[in-house]
């Protein structure tokens, strides 16, 4: 017979259990009791590895950690996948433009990027100087690369503004407004070049048909390769957080 892995409560309260499988890594369980959940789902969230389990209200407790432990390889594997996010703070290393940058003090009275590295002042709020710095190269990396692709095509923006969206990053209104993720300065040049050459061709075409497509290929020919980028490294993006 195989022997289970122990699975303890830890903590108990009205709106979620929490259980420890124990193991190497131990892995922490959210287990929450739902009314309108019609069965058992067990989640691995991508973005810190925290695991939720939902279960019905009638659902024995017994029976949720047998269901729990007949998927606990499934579960090891995808928290395992799971990198941990990365705080900005000194002795990290951020994204910055595709390159990894480590942040270090310095004697500066606000954050410059130099030689590969963000310096930052001694006791300062690293985080919030750090995002509003990725916030400022956004604006200006985002606007010159709309107003180069709106003039290669010969339309014209109404406004430009950036936001920290999960979803998607850009979207181009049919009133002419442009929104970007300001993560966008973490990536690689071309990359940031090609979310704004699309998100222009949007003012042409509000779709995503082959002739929006002909579009971008017109004026960024390399398009694929970035959104393969995107695809594959975008979640890094969203894996910096900066403690504001
Ligand atoms: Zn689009």
């Amino acid at each position: 017979m195989v022997s289970k892995t122990l699975v303890r409560l830890i903590d108990r309260n009205a709106e979620m259990d929490r259980y420890v499988l124990d193991g190497e890594p131990s892995v922490t369980v959210f287990m929450r009791r739902s009314t309108r959940a019609r069965r058992m789902v067990l989640r691995v969230s991508r973005l810190d590895g925290r695991v939720s389990l939902t279960i019905p209200r009638g659902v024995k407790d017994k029976e949720a950690l047998a269901f729990l432990q007949e998927r606990e390889s499934w579960l090891r594997k995808h928290v395992s996948a799971v990198q941990p996010t990365i705080l900005a703070s000194v002795g990290a290393e951020i994204l910055f433009q595709g390159v990894s940058s480590p942040i270090i003090n310095a004697d500066v009275a606000r954050v410059a990027y130099q030689d590969g590295m963000f310096q930052v002042p001694y006791n300062g709020r690293t985080g919030a100087q750090i995002q509003a710095y990725l916030k400022l190269a956004a604006r200006d990396a985002l606007a010159q690369a709309s107003d180069h692709y709106a003039g290669v095509i010969g339309r014209g923006y109404r406004r430009l503004s950036l936001r920290d969206t999960r979803s998607r990053w850009g979207s181009c209104s049919s009133q002419g407004a442009l929104m970007y993720s300001w993560r966008l300065i973490m990536a690689p040049p071309e990359v940031l070049s090609y979310v704004a050459a699309h998100e222009v061709a949007h003012l042409v075409e509000m779709n995503h048909g082959p002739q929006f497509w002909q579009i971008v290929a017109d004026i960024f020919p390399d398009y694929q390769d970035c959104r393969k980028w995107l695809r594959d490294n975008g979640e890094q993006l969203h894996r910096v957080t900066f403690d504001t």
